[in-house]
């Protein structure tokens, strides 16, 4: 009797034991893009485990929105956003949704990386439908600077160690590290971009605009005639008289749009198309997984297309 007791006891008191975790449950991260994504998991290391929504090869303004997406958002500890508007036309259902009142837009578990990032293209005056789809809160493709890349990693940083104090020294020295690594990153891309200071190009959509600054380059025109609206024969002909009188080589595109109109245009006018990768997971083949590897990949490929084009 005494033994069954005592094995009952230590039954109990290993059970008492499972129950009780050593450390907080893993914190669950959903991140509307992969690039959001990314950052987090550099900070947030095997403290969190991440998803994301949207993914690199999809146009982030246009997102099918799937079930699978408001049961993340159902059990999310924190949802980082890209904010500015990107994700209207998508996101808010499917937070309505979820159920989930901490990730709810302005709630505390609702983290809008904008409010860290330098915005550009923010529009003065009164914005009109004719205008096309342009973002009254500035151009949101902004995680295309590294500068603002470690902005939102520093802001994803105090959120976590808000979130889990305890594991605050953990956050910021991954914190640390990142910052040190995409610093000396950041010499070989500016290093292999200087040559090209000032050069003209063209892009599809608005998608660019933190990425040309950080470089010195020149947009000169779009594909699109107004953002989020396809190309026209009229606008295409403009274009191309455009690049013609500035001598533009070189056309960049998103891996989501159709590029017969741009390779119509590149044919016309002597410049070569280049898809490069608006996000990480958006380069088709090539491994670009997190957030350094993305401009490592874009600027390999675009120095290539400048030398291909005969650019400098
Ligand atoms: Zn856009």
């Amino acid at each position: 009797m005494k033994n069954v007791t005592s094995l009952l006891a230590a039954a109990f008191a290993g059970v008492l034991l499972a129950a009780a975790p050593a450390r907080a449950a893993t914190l669950k991260v959903v991140a509307t893009t992969q690039d959001l994504e990314a950052l987090a998991k550099e900070v947030g290391g095997d403290k969190i485990e991440t998803d994301s929504l949207a993914k690199g090869y999809q146009d982030p303004h246009q997102v099918e929105p799937k079930p699978s997406f408001i049961l993340k958002l159902n059990k999310a500890d924190l949802l980082i956003v890209v904010g500015r508007e990107l994700e209207i036309g998508w996101l808010p259902p499917l937070i309505n949704q979820a159920r989930n009142p901490k990730i709810q837009a302005g709630a505390d578990r609702y983290l809008d990386a904008s409010q860290f990032a330098h915005i550009l293209e923010i529009p003065t005056g009164q914005i009109t439908r004719a205008m096309g789809d342009v973002h009254p809160q500035g151009n949101p493709h902004y995680w295309l600077s590294p500068e603002n890349g470690r902005k939102i990693a520093q802001g994803i940083q105090k959120k976590l160690s808000e979130i889990d104090p305890g594991d605050a020294a953990y956050y910021s020295q991954r914190y640390a590290d990142f910052d040190r690594r995409l610093g000396e990153a950041e010499k070989r891309w500016n290093a292999a971009m200087a040559p090209y200071k000032g050069v003209k190009i063209v892009t599809y959509h608005r998608s660019w605009p933190n990425f040309v600054e950080t470089y010195g380059l020149n947009v000169v025109g779009y594909v699109e005639p107004k953002p989020g609206i396809p190309p026209s024969p009229s606008h295409s002909l403009e274009l191309t008289q455009e690049m013609k009188k500035d001598n533009v080589k070189i056309i960049v595109i998103e891996p989501y749009f159709d590029a017969k109109t741009p390779q119509a245009i590149g044919r016309e006018t002597g410049a070569q198309v280049v898809t490069l990768a608006p996000s990480v997971g958006g380069a088709k083949g090539a491994p670009v997984n997190d957030y350094i590897s993305l401009f490592d990949y874009d600027v390999k490929t675009l120095v290539a297309a400048f030398q291909a084009a005969g650019v400098k």
